[in-house]
C-alpha cells in the first residue's frame, strides 16, 4: 500500500485542506528474486516516484517497502547506505547522470571507494565490468562526453554493478536511446541478470520496451496500478481498459488481423485533481455511470494471477 504524496502550496491560504499531488497513491505488488518486473505507464503515472521509493531515495509517505522479508521503510542513515551495496538504479537519461568532469575509471569505481573497497579489487572489478558492458580497458581514462549514448548508459550500468547489487531499478534505461540502440542495451541488460544474478524492476512508458524483457508486467495510471499479469497473457489478453488503449497503439510486426485501434480521449489529468471514482472514467471508452463515483479495486480476473481494477471485469475466486 505504497503511497507518496507531495505537498503542493495552496492557493487558499486558510482553507483546511492542504493540497497534495498523490504520484504514488497505494500501491500493491512483489518482485521475485531473478524476475523481471516490467512497470509501466504515461510520464506522470508516479512510476519513477514509485522506483525511488523502494530504494529509499525518497521518504514514502504511507505504507511499506520490503526487502528479502525486512520491513526496510524506517531505515535511515547507514542502514540505507547499506542498502545501497544491493539496491541500485539506473537513469533514463545518461547524459545526466555521469558527471562530465570524471573519467569513466572514477565514474565506475565511485561506488566501490565509497565502500572501502581496496584498489587492486577495484580496478579488477572494473576490467571486468568494461568488459561485460562491451567496453574495454582503453575507455576507462576517457570523459563521458567522447562516448555515444548508447555507450554512456552501458557506462551508467557497469557502475550500477560495481558493488553486487542484488535489485536494479532501471527508470527507463533506453527511452533516451536511439530505437536502433535500445535493443542492443535491452538485450545486454538481460545478459547481465543471468550474469549477476540480478532483480529487474524495469520501468518504461511503453509496453513495447518491457515486452521482451519482463516477466510481468504491472500498469500505473495516475498513482495506481490498473493491472498486473504474467507478461505474455498480459499481452495477449489484456484485462483493462487502459492496459488495451497502450498495448493497441503498440505498432505489431507480425499482425495476422488488423487491430482495433482504440483512442484514448482526453488528456490526462492531473495527479493532483485526479477523477473521483475510477481515475480512468474521463478517457474510458466503456465508463457508466458506476465508475464517476465508485472506485474499482485491484482483485483477481483470471485463475493464473492476472489482477485488474475495473468494475466491469469479472473477478475469478481462487480455490
Ligand atoms: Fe473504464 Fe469503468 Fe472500468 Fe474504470 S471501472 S476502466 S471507467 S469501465
Ligand atoms: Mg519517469
Amino acid at each position: 500500500n505504497l503511497k507518496k504524496h507531495f505537498p503542493l502550496k495552496s492557493k487558499h491560504m486558510f482553507s483546511k485542506d492542504k493540497p497534495v499531488l498523490k504520484a504514488v497513491d497505494g500501491i500493491s505488488f512483489s518482485v521475485q528474486a531473478g524476475e523481471t518486473l516490467g512497470l509501466v505507464g504515461e510520464s506522470g503515472c508516479g512510476k519513477s516516484t514509485a522506483g525511488r521509493s523502494i530504494l529509499k531515495l525518497l521518504e514514502p509517505t504511507e505504507g511499506e517497502i520490503y526487502f528479502k522479508g525486512e520491513d526496510i521503510t524506517s531505515f535511515r542513515g547507514e542502514k540505507i547506505r547499506k542498502l545501497r551495496k544491493e539496491m541500485q538504479i539506473i537513469f533514463q537519461d545518461p547524459y545526466a547522470s555521469l558527471n562530465p568532469r570524471k573519467t569513466i575509471e572514477k565514474i565506475i569505481t565511485e561506488p566501490m571507494k565509497i565502500f572501502n573497497i581496496p584498489k587492486e579489487e577495484r580496478n579488477s572489478k572494473l576490467e571486468r565490468l568494461l568488459d561485460v558492458v562491451g567496453l574495454n580497458s582503453h575507455h576507462k581514462h576517457r570523459y563521458p562526453h567522447e562516448f555515444s549514448g548508447g555507450q554512456r548508459q552501458r557506462i551508467g550500468i557497469a557502475r550500477s554493478l560495481a558493488l553486487d547489487p542484488e535489485l536494479v531499478i532501471c527508470d527507463e534505461p533506453v527511452s533516451a536511446l536511439d530505437v536502433s540502440i535500445q535493443a542492443q542495451v535491452i538485450n545486454l541488460m538481460e545478459d547481465l541478470q543471468e550474469e549477476f544474478n540480478l532483480t529487474y524492476v524495469f520501468i518504461a512508458h511503453d509496453l513495447s520496451v518491457v515486452h521482451h524483457i519482463s516477466d510481468r508486467v504491472a500498469v500505473m495510471y495516475l498513482g495506481e496500478l490498473v493491472e498486473i499479469a504474467e507478461v505474455n497473457e498480459l499481452y495477449s489478453s489484456p484485462k483493462h481498459p487502459y492496459t488495451q488503449a497502450l498495448l493497441s497503439a503498440v505498432p505489431e510486426t507480425n499482425t495476422q488481423q488488423e487491430k482495433q485501434r482504440i483512442i484514448l480521449t482526453g488528456d490526462l489529468p492531473s495527479p493532483a485533481n485526479p477523477p473521483k471514482g475510477c481515475k480512468f472514467h474521463t478517457r474510458c471508452p466503456y465508463a457508466e455511470a458506476i465508475c464517476r463515483t465508485k472506485e474499482p479495486k485491484l482483485k483477481q480476473v483470471s485463475s493464473d494471477g492476472q489482477m485488474a481494477a475495473c468494475h466491469f471485469v469479472k473477478e475469478v475466486v481462487e480455490n
